[in-house]
């Protein structure tokens, strides 16, 4: 059972849709995707899309926005990168952070992940703080160990106020653009784990207030039974994020609290 008083259903589109496909996008998304309140629906484009996206669903306040990654100083000599103000100034609410790429493909360590975190809520922004295990990790046992050491980094550098109003997402590295998608038993004790690190830093009710995402080769066919796993309050999509139709159908999936 889910503990999050409504899911969110979050769609990372990566390195894909620039402007003009975030143009494209929108219209065939929204047109199949009618506004409830029972859900949060959030798209985090790439940051040169943010505009294009903001303008899009402009009259869809049922939509949030963010951005994939920033760096933690808020502006200086720093070529290349953005940050979190100029994220909020363009119309992002949220920040993914820490996600499997930016640790693994760009060496983010736990401490620059944790440093982005306060700098997004300095900002004044929502991080989605991204954990998860490498397949190697996995066969040896150390799930656990490694999700518990990477939300540790992060409860280390931020208040408990801004735990508590944070998101999390679990996503097994080997889940990720993989096809292979884990198990709603593999998710519910992952983030069992998760849940219960949580209520030893902020108690049970605010722990329980923390959504929860799962994210690794989420499909249309398995959102619902991932929605359904315990402590699951949502759904991080990347590649099916992609596709306006069947996003539409993972954003609408049933779900009970
Ligand atoms: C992601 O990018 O966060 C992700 C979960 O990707 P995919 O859904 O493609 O596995």
């Amino acid at each position: 059972m889910a503990s999050a008083a409504k899911p969110v259903i979050a769609g990372n589109w990566k390195m894909y849709n620039g402007p003009a496909a975030t143009r494209d996008f929108f219209p065939a998304f929204l047109g199949a995707y009618a506004p409830r309140n029972d859900r949060t629906i959030i798209f985090f484009p790439p940051a040169l899309s943010v505009t294009a996206a903001v303008e899009a669903t402009r009259d869809r306040d049922d939509i949030g926005l963010g951005v994939q990654n920033v760096y933690w100083e808020p502006k200086g000599a720093f070529t290349g990168e953005i940050s979190a103000p100029m994220a909020r100034e363009a119309g992002a609410g949220y920040v993914l952070i820490g996600h499997s790429e930016r640790r693994h493909v760009f060496g983010e360590s736990d401490q620059d992940v944790a440093r982005k975190v306060k700098a997004v809520f300095d900002a004044g922004l929502t991080p989605v703080v991204c954990v998860g295990e490498l397949l190697e990790e996995r066969k040896a046992g150390r799930v656990d160990e490694v999700n518990l050491r990477q939300l540790n980094a992060v409860l280390g550098a931020i208040s408990t106020e801004q735990a508590a109003s944070m998101l999390l997402a679990y996503e097994p590295v080997w889940a990720i653009g993989t096809g292979v998608v884990a198990t709603p038993e593999d998710a519910a004790a992952a983030h069992g784990t998760l849940r219960r690190r949580l209520a030893q830093h902020l108690g049970a009710p605010a722990a329980d207030a923390v959504p929860i995402l799962y994210g690794g080769s989420v499909k249309p066919d398995n959102a619902a039974a991932l929605l359904a796993a315990g402590d699951v309050d949502g759904l991080l999509v990347g590649g099916a994020s992609l596709d306006p139709a069947g996003f539409a159908r993972i954003a609408a999936a049933p779900w009970s609290a």
